[in-house]
C-alpha cells in the first residue's frame, strides 16, 4: 500500500533549481543594455526560491477532508474475490463499463453501495450522443462532430483534454445504438428526441449561434432508471457479478520503480537522452466492505476502474474543492461550512481512493451541473418563482431570452448570453433579492430563436402541459397575480397593455418607472438592431411593444450549489490515474464523476446532456479498452 501524496515531487524539485539557475546565470552577465534584466533575473531568482519553497509544501499538501486511507489488518480480511476488472461504484459510468468488459470476454465484478431494490441512477437522463442511428430514426439532423470539438475546447479555454472529449464525441452514437438494442424494448421503444430541430426551428435557421456560442439540438431521453435492472440481468448472465450493499474502502496498491526516457544537457548545452528511473505504483485490488460490515478483497487482475461519481453529497470536500461557489457564498455573507449539492451527491469516496492511491486532483476551475432546478430562499417561503432553469415561460423563466431587470427596474445583462447561464451567473453577482421579467405577445418567436443549452426548453416538456393556454390564462386573472393563488408555481401576471400590466405587478413607483423607461430604451434598440448596453445578439432583439403583456418575478437569495460535482482526478485519454509525473498508476482507472479533464470552467452546454453523454460514453468505451476491444480512437 502506498501513499505518494506526502512525497516531495522530484521533477518539480528539478525544474524549480532549473530557472533559479537560469536566472543566476542571466544576473551575472555583464552587458550594461542587459541591467534591467539583470535586475528582474536577480527578483525572480529570489522569487523563485520562495516558489520553490511552495512547489514543496504543495507536494506536501493534505486536504483535512483526505485524511489517511484506513488501515485494514490482513486477518479483518474475511473473503478474497477475483475479477479481470474491478468496478468501484455501479452508477452510470460504472454500470456502462461492467457491461461492455463482460460483453467483451472479461471478468468482472462490481462494488456498489445502493441496495438492488432501490438503486437510482443519478439523471433526469436527457443523454448528449452524437450521429447515432437511433437519433436519425427519431428525425435528428447529422452533427458535425470536428466542429462540436472545437466549440467544446473554446468553451472550456482548452482546459478539457480534446483527446478524451474526442473519444466520447466519437464513441457516444454507438453507446446510443447499443443502449436503443440492448435495452428492454418497452424502454428502447420510449427513447424521445429531448430537443429537436424543429424545437428550435428559428434557431436553426438563423445561423445556431448566439454571441458566437453554438449549440446543437438532439439530445435524447433514455429512462435508464427502468431499463438498467434487465441490462444488469444480461451482464450477469454473461459472467459479471453485482456486489449490492457492498462499499468500496480504498485501493490496495504496490509500489515499484520503472524507467522512462528524459533528457539531460552537458555543459556546452548539448543534449542527450537517457533512461531515467521513477516511482511507479501498480493497483492491485480493492478493499470493500460488505453489507455486515466486513472486509472483502477485491483483486483485479486487469483493472481497477474508480466510477463511484462526485463529491457533491460530502460538506468538507466541497467547501475546499468549489472555489467559486465557496467565494459566492461568502459574498453574500453565508457560511460555507455546510455547502454541498442540493438534494443528491455522492460522498466523494472514489476520489479519495484514487488520491490515497497517488492520483492527483484535477486542477480545472472545478464545476458543477449548475445551475439546477431552484434557487433556495429563506424569505420566500412560498414556491414562488425561484426556479432556475427554463423548461418553458410559464413554469420557470429563468432563462427565457425575455427582458430582464434587477430591484431597482435596470436591465443588468444580455438576457441571451449562452441560455441560462449568463443571466444565472450574472444574478448571484448581484444584490440578493427580486428579478423581473416582462415579454410580450413575440414570445414564441423570441423562444425558437433561443439555443438548446442546458435546461432550454422552447416550448416546455413534450407532452408536459398546454403553454400558450396558460399564459393566456393569466390575462383573465388580470389584476390578481398567481402569487395569490394557492399551489401555482408561479407568481405571473398578464393584461392588455404595459401600463395595465405593471399596475398589477407588486412594484415600487420609482421600479415601475425605471422598467417602463428601460423598456422604451431597449426597443430602440431593437429598431437599430443593436443593444447599446450590453451587445444583445440583433437576431434576439424582437421588440415588447405588442400586446397582450406578461410580466414576472424570480427570486436569487443564495447561490445555487448544483446537482454534481464534475470534477475528478486528472486522468489521461486512456482513462488512466496520473500520478505525481503525469505517469499513469497502472491498472488504476477513473470515469464518471471520480474522473478530471472533461469539465474546465463552468458547465456549459453546446448539446445538452454532456455530463450523463460522457459518463455512460466513457464508461463503455474503458469497459470495452479492457476487455481488448476496438473502439473509434
Ligand atoms: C437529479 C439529477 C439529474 C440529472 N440529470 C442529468 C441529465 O439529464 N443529463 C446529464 O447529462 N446529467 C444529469 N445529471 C448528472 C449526471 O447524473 C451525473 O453526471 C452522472 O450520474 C455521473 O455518473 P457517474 O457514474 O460518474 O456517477 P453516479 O451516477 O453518481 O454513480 C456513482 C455510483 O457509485 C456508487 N458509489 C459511490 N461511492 C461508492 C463506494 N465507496 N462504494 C460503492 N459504491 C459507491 C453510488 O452509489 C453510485 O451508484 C443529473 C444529476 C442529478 C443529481
Amino acid at each position: 500500500m502506498t501513499h505518494s501524496n506526502q512525497q516531495v515531487s522530484r521533477r518539480s524539485f528539478i525544474a524549480g533549481a532549473g530557472a533559479i539557475a537560469a536566472g543566476a546565470a542571466l544576473a551575472s552577465a555583464a552587458t550594461p543594455a542587459l541591467a534591467p534584466l539583470q535586475a528582474q533575473a536577480a527578483t525572480q531568482g529570489a522569487d523563485m526560491a520562495g516558489a520553490l519553497a511552495k512547489t514543496v509544501e504543495h507536494a506536501t499538501y493534505k486536504p483535512d477532508w483526505l485524511g489517511d486511507a484506513p488501515e485494514v489488518a490482513e486477518s479483518d480480511i474475511k473473503e478474497t474475490v477475483t475479477a479481470d476488472i474491478v468496478v468501484m461504484g455501479g452508477g452510470n459510468a460504472g454500470t456502462m463499463c461492467a457491461f461492455a468488459a463482460v460483453e467483451n470476454g472479461a471478468t468482472v465484478a462490481v462494488i456498489e453501495q445502493q441496495p438492488k431494490d432501490s438503486i437510482f441512477y443519478y439523471g433526469l437522463h436527457d443523454v448528449a450522443s452524437f450521429n447515432s442511428e437511433k437519433a436519425k430514426s427519431l428525425g435528428v439532423r447529422d452533427i458535425d462532430t470536428v466542429e462540436f470539438l472545437a466549440e467544446y475546447q473554446r468553451r472550456s479555454h482548452n482546459r478539457t483534454n480534446p483527446r478524451l472529449v474526442k473519444k466520447y464525441i466519437d464513441n457516444s452514437g454507438e453507446m446510443m445504438d447499443w443502449l436503443a438494442s440492448n435495452l428492454d424494448p418497452e424502454v428502447a421503444d420510449a427513447i424521445v428526441v429531448d430537443t429537436s430541430d424543429q424545437d428550435y426551428q428559428a434557431y436553426v435557421d438563423l445561423g445556431r449561434e448566439i454571441n458566437r456560442f453554438t449549440c446543437w439540438p438532439g439530445t435524447l431521453q433514455v429512462n435508464y432508471n427502468k431499463g438498467a435492472a434487465g441490462l444488469i440481468e444480461k451482464a450477469e448472465a454473461q459472467g459479471a457479478t453485482w456486489y449490492w450493499e457492498y462499499t468500496g474502502v480504498k485501493v490496495e496498491t504496490e509500489q515499484g520503480t520503472t524507467t522512462e526516457r528524459a533528457e539531460r544537457h552537458d555543459d556546452d548545452g548539448v543534449v542527450e537522452f537517457y533512461d531515467k528511473e521513477v516511482s511507479q505504483i501498480t493497483a492491485k485490488s480493492v478493499i470493500a466492505t460488505d453489507p455486515d460490515g466486513n472486509y472483502v478483497r477485491f483483486v483485479a487482475n486487469k483493472a481497477v476502474v474508480l466510477a463511484g461519481g462526485d463529491y457533491g453529497g460530502n460538506a468538507a470536500m466541497y467547501e475546499d474543492l468549489q472555489d467559486e461557489k465557496r467565494w459566492l457564498y461568502r459574498s453574500h455573507g453565508l457560511d460555507t461550512s455546510q455547502m454541498r449539492c442540493a438534494g443528491f451527491g455522492r460522498d466523494g469516496s472514489g476520489i479519495k481512493m484514487a488520491l490515497w492511491a497517488g492520483g492527483t486532483m484535477d486542477p480545472n476551475l472545478r464545476c458543477l451541473v449548475d445551475p439546477q432546478v431552484m434557487f433556495a430562499s429563506d424569505t420566500y417561503t412560498t414556491n414562488v418563482l425561484r426556479w432556475g432553469a427554463s423548461f418553458s415561460p410559464a413554469e420557470n423563466p429563468w432563462g427565457c431570452p425575455f427582458v430582464w431587470f434587477d430591484q431597482t427596474g435596470r436591465r443588468f445583462t444580455d438576457e441571451c448570453f449562452m441560455g441560462i447561464f449568463g443571466q444565472r451567473i450574472r444574478a448571484e453577482r448581484s444584490k440578493p433579492g427580486r428579478y423581473y421579467v416582462i415579454f410580450d405577445s413575440h414570445w414564441k418567436e423570441l423562444m425558437s430563436r433561443t439555443s438548446p443549452e442546458h435546461f432550454a426548453q422552447p416550448m416546455g416538456k413534450p407532452g408536459n402541459f398546454d403553454l400558450e393556454a396558460t399564459i393566456d390564462a393569466w390575462v383573465d386573472r388580470g389584476a390578481q397575480g398567481a402569487e395569490q393563488n394557492e399551489g401555482e408555481s408561479v407568481c405571473a401576471w398578464g393584461a392588455q397593455t404595459l401600463d395595465e400590466l405593471l399596475s398589477y405587478m407588486p412594484l415600487d413607483d420609482d421600479v415601475r418607472q425605471s422598467i417602463k423607461s428601460e423598456i422604451e430604451r431597449y426597443n430602440e434598440f431593437c429598431a437599430n438592431g443593436r443593444d447599446e448596453d450590453f451587445g444583445r445578439d440583433p437576431k434576439m432583439l424582437l421588440p415588447v411593444d405588442q400586446g397582450p403583456f406578461y410580466g414576472m418575478y424570480c427570486v436569487e437569495e443564495r447561490p445555487m450549489t448544483g446537482t454534481c460535482t464534475l470534477n475528478g482526478v486528472n486522468i489521461d485519454e486512456n482513462q488512466a490515474v496520473l500520478d505525481e509525473n503525469y505517469n499513469p498508476i497502472v491498472n488504476l482507472y477513473a470515469t464518471g464523476n471520480n474522473s478530471g479533464g472533461r469539465f474546465g470552467i463552468e458547465y456549459s452546454t453546446p448539446m445538452q446532456g454532456l455530463t450523463l453523454g460522457m459518463a455512460m460514453t466513457l464508461g463503455r468505451v474503458l469497459g470495452k479498452e479492457l476487455a481488448g476491444a476496438e473502439v473509434e480512437a
